[in-house]
């Protein structure tokens, strides 16, 4: 067959967007926009869920706050801290109990009393001892001087070392009795924020330190020992647990009855220590949880602590994209101004690179009209152009620090698909030439939002047994493979003549990787047998993806950016992605004249613009015209 690309079906995806994102007349960098003073109001993209946590605020409320990684769930929480009522807040004293050791007693008093009662106790204990020594010291200069003057030194050195003796047994009382401060609230301005993810039982509930001399009298009082939990340190102020649902069932029971009753004794939590023995009178613990985590966390989470928060609280869901409109450009301009100013050591960040910004969120977005709201890692790269900036000894950050730091804050998994794509350049130098029967490039995403080139075999042998063909493949792809190959069977005997059920066809991914995921596999794989059956070559330096249904329409798929972002990088000169994707597409413009993107709509469509041209792919492609599938529309060149 004779190598002939057809420059077929052409489309111009990104616009020439030249102008800046947003009007920066008034602002010179990220300097001149002011940042709010509280953290709720520093938390953009999620008004809803801010009125909402505002009014639990309020009342006090339990909150659940569903949400991606990122998005800002335990900001939210801490900015509830802060918008708490605070001049209720407390400081927490346990004192020793007299008639029952093991079981000392709370007392709370307002926030800033507990130090200074401390300090009096302590305070009154040295007066107590400065006072025995002094009355020591006399009493035995006393008795020397007497002793020496009537000449009884013997007796005198004897009677002073009595005294001695006698004043070291005396104790004063009161350093026993001085109590521990358990929690603090002296110093602080809002009302606590405890975040409590992960934490073991000890420290979420508090507990009582092991002490080995406890029955000899001689060790630590047992009051000393105890150690307030999160619980209480959050009293009156925020307990934030982040995937509640890993928390083990019997931990969550004994939050929830924390919860309930708003205090809960202090107890020794692993059983064979003497820690165990003691039990503290019950400690306030009156907060307000917020917990948070993805959909799934639900899954983990105690019945009874889900419906004691939709009972006495709010359950939000968070957001991971906004519209990209100018107004939430403008705060996404603030969230720079704010991450810069929290990290307090990177410049701020000139017009140029605030687009840069801008750009990378609505890329992120993966959608249409949306700025993505995962901006933890987008604050990532802000303090990465940060740190380029620095290097280069800039004293704002421009775009080309921008640019630059993407190419170095990677993920693994773009590291990954980096590696692959190297890999593939050496590769396809050999191969990506001409037409291969039954081998396609297709595109995967790994991770969050890395493409790879994802190259799949197909071969295709009379079948083995009488029965009927097979289809093998392994693992993962066993189930794309025979799902796909099922649905497109039927139009492949329409189109072919030929009967897949007498072929055993193989199918196989040249190299796999964790999260390939499924769906977007199906033209792809179908595209392969097609060409192994039929042995008509396909164009390497074509790639493609594309979800198929058992009309033969190319269904949309997850990832069109990435995807067609590496198979530029991999040096294909095509792309073949649904028509209904197009408006997903936000490539960088370094990219636009690397690669052709091609919209496709039915598998025709794919076969017409990936078959290297030739008598048979004539004939099979008017076969598919003359049954009347759907041709390529041609979309016009701009
Ligand atoms: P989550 O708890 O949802 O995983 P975080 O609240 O820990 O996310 O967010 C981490 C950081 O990312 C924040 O400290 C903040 O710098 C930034 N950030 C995340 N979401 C937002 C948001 N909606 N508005 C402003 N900054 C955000």
């Amino acid at each position: 067959d004779d190598v002939v690309l057809e420059p077929e079906v052409t489309h111009d995806v990104v616009d020439e967007e030249t102008k800046p994102m947003l009007d920066y007349e008034n602002i010179k960098s990220s300097q001149d926009i002011e940042v709010p003073p509280l953290l709720i109001d520093q938390v953009i993209g999620h008004e809803e869920s801010i009125e909402t946590i505002k009014k639990a605020a309020k009342q006090r409320r339990n909150i659940l706050l569903i949400g991606d990684p990122g998005v800002g769930k335990s900001m939210l929480a801490k900015g509830m801290a802060q918008i708490l009522p605070h001049e209720s807040l407390q400081d927490i004293l346990i004192y020793p109990n007299v008639e029952d050791n093991n079981h000392p007693i709370i007392r709370t008093v307002p926030a800033g009393e507990g130090k200074k009662i401390v300090k009096a106790t302590k305070g009154s204990a040295r007066g107590h001892e400065e006072r025995k020594t002094l009355i020591t010291t006399l009493a035995i200069g006393g008795i020397l001087i007497i002793g020496f003057f009537y000449g009884r030194i013997l007796e005198s050195i004897i009677a002073a070392a009595l005294i001695l003796l006698i004043s070291i047994q005396i104790k004063p009382k009161n350093t026993t009795m001085s109590p521990k401060l358990l929690v603090n609230n002296e110093e602080n301005r809002f009302a606590p924020f405890m975040d409590a993810t992960g934490a073991h039982a000890g420290a979420l509930l508090g507990d009582v330190r092991h002490d080995p001399y406890q029955s000899g009298g001689l060790g630590t009082p047992a009051h000393e020992r105890v150690e307030a939990g999160m619980i209480h340190k959050a009293n009156r102020g925020v307990l934030y647990i982040d995937e509640i649902g890993t928390m083990s069932m019997k931990t969550q029971q004994e939050l929830l009855s924390a919860m309930q009753e708003k205090k809960y004794s202090i107890t020794g939590q692993s059983e064979n220590s003497s820690g165990a023995m003691v039990r503290s009178q019950a400690v306030p613990c009156d907060f307000v949880l917020v917990a948070s985590g993805n959909i799934q966390v639900l899954e983990g989470m105690h019945i009874a602590m889900r419906s004691r928060i939709r009972g006495y609280g709010y359950e939000v869901f968070m957001k991971d994209y906004m519209e990209d409109t100018t107004e939430n450009r403008e705060k996404l301009v603030q969230f720079v101004a704010q991450e810069v100013k929290n990290d307090g050591r990177i410049p701020h960040f000139a017009p140029d690179a605030l687009d840069e910004i801008i750009m990378e969120a609505k890329r992120r977005s993966g959608k249409q009209n949306a700025l993505t709201l995962r901006l933890r890692e987008l604050g990532g790269l802000v303090r990465s152009s940060g740190d380029v900036a620095i290097e280069k000894g800039a004293d704002l950050v421009k775009a080309e620090h921008v640019l630059e730091a993407k190419k170095f804050s990677r993920t693994l998994e773009q590291q990954i698909a980096d590696r692959s794509i190297i890999q593939r350049k050496e590769y396809s130098m050999v191969n990506a030439e001409g037409g291969r029967v039954g081998l396609v490039n297709g595109l995967a995403v790994i991770g969050d939002r890395s493409g790879i080139v994802s190259p799949i075999a197909a071969e295709a042998a009379p079948a083995q047994s009488k029965n009927g063909g097979q289809i093998i493949a392994t693992g993962k792809l066993g189930e794309i493979a025979s799902e796909s190959v099922q649905n497109v069977s039927a139009l492949i005997k329409k189109y072919t003549n030929k009967n897949l059920s007498d072929y055993d066809i193989h199918v196989q991914f040249i190299q796999t990787y964790d999260g390939v995921e499924g769906d977007s596999a199906s033209v792809s794989i179908a595209t392969a047998v097609i060409s192994a059956v039929e042995e008509i070559p396909i164009d390497q330096t074509v790639a493609l993806t594309g979800s198929l249904n058992v009309r033969g329409d190319v269904m949309p798929i997850g990832g069109a950016t990435a995807k067609i972002e590496a198979a530029a990088e991999s040096g294909m000169k095509k792309v073949l992605i649904p028509k209904s994707n197009l408006k997903d597409v936000m490539i960088e413009k370094k990219y636009e004249d690397m690669i052709e993107i091609i919209p496709t709509e039915t598998l025709s469509d794919v076969l017409e613009n990936i078959l290297i041209s030739g008598s048979k792919k004539d004939q099979l492609i008017e076969k598919m015209k003359s049954i009347g599938s759907k041709v390529a529309e041609k979309v016009p060149q701009s």
